[in-house]
């Protein structure tokens, strides 16, 4: 400072704020420099300095010649610690040294009056005690002194590094980010060619997904399609790869999930102690069955099969249990029926529906002649005598409909062209599902019984014949007697006269009866078919029945004009049958009611009783020969059991049907039907 100076105070008012660099321009000694002291600074240059000052902008001023630097608080993180601050009222070219060359020219631009600008400007700084890239927005405009020339540039501005190194770095950034695209595509691509392996891995492994869920429901349903049956799959250990059936809990394996685990942890350690030696057969490779019985008499066959991979290994066994109980009594059964049929008297021969021999006992070849070997096979045709090969369609067909075939007794032919009389009776065999698949003939040799009874026919035949003859004469010695009686007055002997003549018609009627039977036996007896009423006949036996029987009331209903084709004097025995059977079995006084009436194409006759009734039992077998109810209130009664029999032969052979209804106690009702005249 000099005296000079102190004379005339200086005004550096303008100087005021501004900051730590208003501060330090205001201290620092500026007369080491061209600007000597801001007192004495040209007005300008203060204007600019104040302006700069009190801006927030960063703002530098070079003045003169040596481009003095002054600049502000906003200015300085620009020269950064390696030039402030030292640059305030330094030399720009000494302080931008590094980056002179670049910018002189738009100092001296601006010193000879122009605005320079630029944006982004790039300059390598030395700032912070390194070279770095700087970028700058700025404006350069001259100051100018009061007569008009520049003194100095007055610099605006604004450092856009950082924006800069945003970019570069988002360039980088880029670049790294597009070197890591490149290097994700890359990935990508190996990922999606892993991918479409993975895929194909995927697809593989959901096929065999799909078929192990197949073949594990189809081991189930197989497992529980095998009626009484366990199927165990076994690894190596012995662990359970799976176990199925119905018979699981029967056989003590509760439905436990057992997949993966050991007998031992899912069963007592003795139980598999006892299966353990047949595991290891069956995983050594051998393949058997065992026979098991539980302690409940259940039969069961065990079969172990080993199973081998693809590398021919074993790895797992099959264990299928059966419950072979029905089977076993099954085969008991037949094997006794075998016997039985073995040993049997009678023929048991089994023959397919075509009449194909399938079967031939040790009783049918003794009867028929022939071995079992050289018949099975051949056609039952080779039995049936030529005159009645049409016996076996017609038998076929009845059984094939659903129709029993009831004993019949026919004729069939030995080996050695022998007739022999049989009773037959054929049974069909069905299988399970009830369709018949074959029959079964049971052959009863009845050729010994036919000739007794022969013999005896011909022998009851004889007799009666022999009785009918004394019996004829004392039927008309009577009739001379009762004649020669009738106006004797001698009323005793009159009476007993018509008593002997009763006894001898019930005789007759009886011998008649055991005569018919010897000839319907013998084939004898022959139907001699005229056509009459059905109505008169019965009205003529109900006259001739009055006449002798008193003691029931005997009337006849309903009868319609009907007329039949028929042998009269059969079908009369018949009704007379009936009603003498009627007065038999019913107690004195008792109404009998003979009807007749039309039932579509036939003519019903029922003779109707108020008597003892038969018992159901009974009322099946009357119509036998010889059949006669064994009770206390028959035994009385007399009879040989012939009369209903030979009324049904009589009405069979008219193409009728004779059956009788009755309640114990209550009374009978019989009836016949016979075809209407045509
Ligand atoms: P019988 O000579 O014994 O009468 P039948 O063949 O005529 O022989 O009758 C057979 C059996 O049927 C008789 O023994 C009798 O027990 C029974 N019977 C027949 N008719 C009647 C009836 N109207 N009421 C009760 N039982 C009867």
């Amino acid at each position: 400072m000099t005296a000079t100076n102190q004379s005339k105070p200086v005004d550096i008012s303008f100087l005021n704020g501004g900051g730590e660099m208003g501060e330090l321009i205001r201290s620092k000694d500026w007369s080491a420099t061209s600007l000597n002291s801001p007192a004495q600074w040209p007005a300008a240059l203060r204007y600019s300095v104040s302006m700069m000052l009190s801006t927030k902008f960063p703002v530098l001023i070079c003045w003169g010649k040596e481009y003095i630097q002054l600049y502000n608080d906003a200015f300085r993180p620009i020269l950064g610690v390696n030039k402030h601050p030292q640059a305030v009222g330094n030399s720009a070219k000494f302080t931008y040294l590094e980056i002179w060359e670049s910018i002189k020219p738009m100092f001296e631009d601006v010193m000879s009056g122009q605005s320079v600008s630029a944006t982004d400007f790039k300059v390598s700084l030395n700032r912070n005690g390194y070279l770095e890239d700087c970028y700058f927005d700025f404006s350069y405009s001259p100051i100018k002194d009061e007569k008009g020339e520049p003194g100095g540039i007055l610099v605006i501005c604004m450092e856009t590094t950082d924006k800069y190194r945003a970019i570069d770095g988002f360039h980088a950034m880029n670049e790294e980010m597009t070197a890591i695209n490149e290097e994700l595509a890359a990935a990508n691509e190996e990922m999606a060619a892993t991918n479409e392996e993975l895929a194909s891995v995927n697809e593989e492994l959901l096929t065999t997904q799909v078929s192990l869920s197949r073949s594990e429901k189809l081991f189930k349903s197989i497992a529980l399609n095998i009626p009484n049956s366990l199927i165990i799959m076994i690894d190596k250990d012995h662990r359970f790869i799976t176990i199925e059936g119905d018979i699981m809990e029967k056989m003590g394996y509760d439905s436990k999930n057992y997949a993966g685990k050991h007998p031992t942890e899912v069963g007592p350690p003795e139980r598999y102690e006892a299966s353990r030696h047949l595991y290891e057969r069956v995983m050594s490779g051998e393949r058997f069955s065992v026979p098991r019985k539980s302690s409940t008499g259940e039969d069961y066959m065990v079969h172990f099969v080993p199973i081998k991979n693809e590398a021919d290994e074993i790895d797992a066994g099959l264990i299928i249990a059966l419950d072979v109980t029905d089977i076993k009594q099954a085969e008991k059964k037949s094997a006794m029926l075998a016997a039985i049929i073995e040993s049997s008297d009678d023929a048991i021969i089994s023959k397919t529906l075509e009449s194909v021999i399938t079967s031939w006992n040790d009783s049918a070849e003794r009867m028929f002649g022939y071995k079992a070997d050289e018949i099975i096979g051949e056609t039952i045709y080779k039995l049936i005598p030529p005159d009645r090969q049409d016996e076996e369609p017609k038998i076929l067909g009845q059984l094939k409909g659903g129709e029993r075939v009831e004993h019949f007794e026919t004729k069939r032919l030995t080996k050695d062209g022998k007739l022999l009389d049989v009773s037959l009776s054929i049974s069909p065999v069905k299988d399970s599902e009830g369709n018949i698949i074959g029959l079964s003939k049971i052959a009863r040799d009845i050729t010994e019984r036919k000739l007794d009874e022969t013999r005896k026919n011909d022998f009851i035949g004889m007799v009666s014949h022999e009785l009918k003859t004394p019996l004829t004469s004392l039927n008309a010695l009577i009739q001379v007697a009762n004649a020669k009686l009738k106006n004797s007055g001698d009323t005793f002997l009159e009476g007993a006269m018509a008593k002997a003549s009763m006894q001898v018609k019930r005789m007759t009627g009886m011998i008649n009866g055991f005569l018919n039977i010897s000839r319907l036996e013998a084939g004898k007896i022959l139907i001699e078919k005229h056509p009459f009423e059905i109505r008169d006949l019965i009205q003529d036996i109900l006259d001739e029945t009055k006449l002798i029987i008193s003691s029931h009331i005997i009337n006849s209903f309903d009868c319609d004009s009907i007329s039949v084709n028929a042998d009269r004097d059969k079908i009369s025995s018949v009704v007379s049958n009936l009603i003498s059977n009627a007065i038999k079995y019913s107690p004195q006084g008792k109404l009998i009611e003979v009807c007749c009436r039309l039932s579509g194409d036939k003519v019903i006759v029922s003779v109707k009783d108020e008597g003892m009734g038969i018992e159901p039992y009974d009322l099946n077998k009357i119509f036998d020969r010889y059949y006669r109810v064994e009770a206390t209130h028959t035994r009385h009664i007399a009879g040989f059991g012939i009369g209903l029999y030979l009324s049904a032969e009589i009405i069979k052979r008219h193409d009728g049907e004779i059956w009788a209804e009755s309640e114990s106690g209550k009374g009978s009702t019989f009836y016949f039907s016979l075809p209407i005249a045509g």
